[in-house]
């Protein structure tokens, strides 16, 4: 069961650290590798994805879960793919919330379901949600996902804020052509609701990586045409990080704007998160392609012992940062098949 501030979390048997000294106890699980849309950044649009049987049943993901929470990992946030598509992704959502060791647990996902699924997500023990929103122009929309309805996308917002999946963060990433005309639009949405509108710095990854070396906008012209076109940002806590996040406010806002700029200011040094990918394999670094498959041996047979003492050792070797100021790339999964 989720601890409270009541029932304090057990202690793990064990604390993942790695040879800097980083402790990583935030987990991203991947749900699943397909997805309901295709945005122009993730992935293209005849996108092959993994056949099911190579991927965790709900059995081994939390047994997985039950492993990474034993050796202190707290915080759990569900990805993709698209984590709402999973079939029984409720179930799913329960099972992680009521394992012992986890307090936090969100999702991101493209909002599409979010309008049926809200309130029994948020009711199975679903925390928050970040909803993926790159323009409020519905034309503008459907040209960034290829597929998606901005209008369902919004009701799947509304819903999860009825269902108290809060606070809402809208993640947007920006890029040249096609919704960089959108960026003040967004940000003024933090003018009238105690939202969170968060930029995120495309960053490359294999079929996509020219793509988005291309048509990246950094964070410092983000908040430029920002300036420019309605009124300067605030920094908030020194400019402190929220998560990956420097936090920003307008005067006076209930929300607040954040920019997450790995490229041109990556935060690796107290990066805390391991990747889960849909397939079973423990990915040290979002922007490296080391990884460790833990599925297969699960499957033959290991012990949770044997599977903690995998985990163990490889966070050790998680490698200090990304390399793509020296333009080394990822190559071997999308964002998609990693889980953002
Ligand atoms: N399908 C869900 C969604 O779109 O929110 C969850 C998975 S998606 C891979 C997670 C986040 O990664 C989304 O906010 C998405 O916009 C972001 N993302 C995808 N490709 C990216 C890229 N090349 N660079 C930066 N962010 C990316
Ligand atoms: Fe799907 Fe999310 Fe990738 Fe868009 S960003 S294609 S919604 S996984």
């Amino acid at each position: 069961m989720m601890s409270t501030a009541s029932s304090p979390a057990p202690a793990p048997t064990a604390v993942a650290k790695d040879r800097f000294g980083r402790v990583i106890s935030y987990l991203r699980i991947s749900l699943t590798d397909k997805c309901n849309l295709r945005c122009v950044y993730c992935m293209p649009e005849d996108m092959v994805f993994r056949p099911n049987s190579h991927l965790m049943q709900d059995d081994e993901l939390l047994l997985l879960v039950r492993v990474f929470a034993s050796l202190g990992f707290w915080k759990y946030r569900l990805t993709g793919g698209e984590p709402t598509i999973r079939h029984n992704v409720v179930e799913v959502v329960r099972g992680i919330a009521h394992t012992e060791g986890v307090r936090s647990l969100s999702m991101t996902t493209n909002g599409i379901l979010l309008g049926e699924l809200a309130e029994p997500l948020a009711e199975a023990g679903l925390q928050r949600v970040n909803v993926s929103i790159d323009t409020l122009d519905p034309d503008r929309f459907r040209r960034i996902t290829r597929w998606g309805s901005f209008d369902e996308v919004w009701r799947g917002l509304e819903a999860a804020e009825r269902a108290g999946l809060t606070p809402v963060k809208i993640n947007v990433v920006v890029v040249r052509g096609f919704n960089d005309q959108d960026v003040t639009a967004l940000a003024k949405l933090t003018l009238d609701h105690p939202w969170q509108v968060r930029f995120i710095e495309m960053m490359p990854f294999g079929d996509v990586a020219t793509f988005a070396k291309e048509q990246i906008v950094t964070d410092a012209e983000i908040r430029a045409r920002i300036a420019s076109e309605y009124a300067g940002l605030e920094l908030i806590d020194d400019g402190q990080l929220d998560g990956e996040a420097r936090m920003y406010r307008f005067a006076g806002a209930p929300g607040e704007v954040g920019f997450i700029s790995s490229v041109t200011q990556p935060f690796c040094a107290s990066c805390n998160r391991a990747r889960l990918t849909a397939d079973g394999v423990l990915r040290l670094c979002l922007l490296r392609d080391k990884e460790i498959d833990l599925l297969t041996p699960l499957r033959a047979g290991a012990s949770e012992d044997e599977l903690r003492e995998m985990i163990l050792k490889a966070i050790w070797w998680k490698p200090w940062g990304h390399g793509l100021a020296e333009e080394v790339i990822p190559l071997t999964r999308v964002m998609s098949q990693i889980g953002g």
